[in-house]
């Protein structure tokens, strides 16, 4: 896996196209400041892949007592997912916003996956859909190549603000997700590549 700084504000880490946002600006999920509104706000779900769809039906006996009645209907009437306004495939949503499988944690009152709650209860085996845990990382196919940006969107405005105080990079906060989803390998050679860019002057100090 190559890196390969050429592409202006751009890396390229393998087949892995990397905007510079993602490595230069700060964040840190503030999660008693947002309440977990990424998975209540929007107008479509998180996007899945076919494989992502069959781990959601396989998990979803486990979970189906744990969603609200709007959601069991949706997930009755079109199944665990659709497909959204720009042609990809994500999950089903409710009134047009929530993601179905959002609850509220009674303990914070925060949103919360009820995916991701049985996963780490040990009662199912597949957490949530990587674009969940990658966000507000998205992915994008490129042809062969696939493109990760920084999706900017204001009810983060707080996970910046921390991110900013801890002096936390993007691709560090979300060092795990990124590893499930590319590898260790992968991730140390962006690690190469940023470390080599800075030296070099080539990356834009944090902001
Ligand atoms: S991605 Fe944004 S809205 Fe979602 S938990 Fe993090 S800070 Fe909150």
């Amino acid at each position: 896996m190559a890196a390969n700084p050429s592409l202006g504000s751009m890396i390229v880490v393998g087949d892995v196209v990397v905007h510079s946002d993602i490595l230069t600006e700060f964040f840190c999920c503030n999660l008693s400041a947002c309440r977990g509104a990424c998975c209540v706000e929007g107008d479509a779900g998180a996007p899945v892949t076919l494989d992502e769809v069959a781990e959601l039906e396989e998990c979803l006996d486990v979970v189906w007592d744990e969603l609200n009645a709007q959601a069991q209907s949706v997930i009755d009437r079109q199944g665990v997912s659709y497909i959204d306004r720009e042609g990809d495939m994500v999950t089903s949503i409710v009134q047009g916003r929530d993601c179905a499988f959002a609850c509220t944690d009674l303990g914070s009152g925060c949103t919360m996956c009820v995916l991701e709650r049985a996963f780490r209860g040990g009662r199912t085996h597949w957490m949530k859909p990587i674009s969940c845990s990658l966000y507000p990382i998205r992915e994008k196919r490129l042809g062969d190549m696939v493109g990760l940006s920084y999706h900017r969107w204001d009810i983060c405005r707080d996970a910046v603000r921390l991110g900013r105080e801890k002096r936390l990079p993007l691709y560090q906060f979300l060092r795990e997700p990124l590893i499930a989803r590319f590898g260790k390998e992968w991730y140390a050679e962006l690690e190469t590549a940023v470390r080599e860019m800075r030296a070099q002057g080539l990356l834009p100090e944090a902001s």
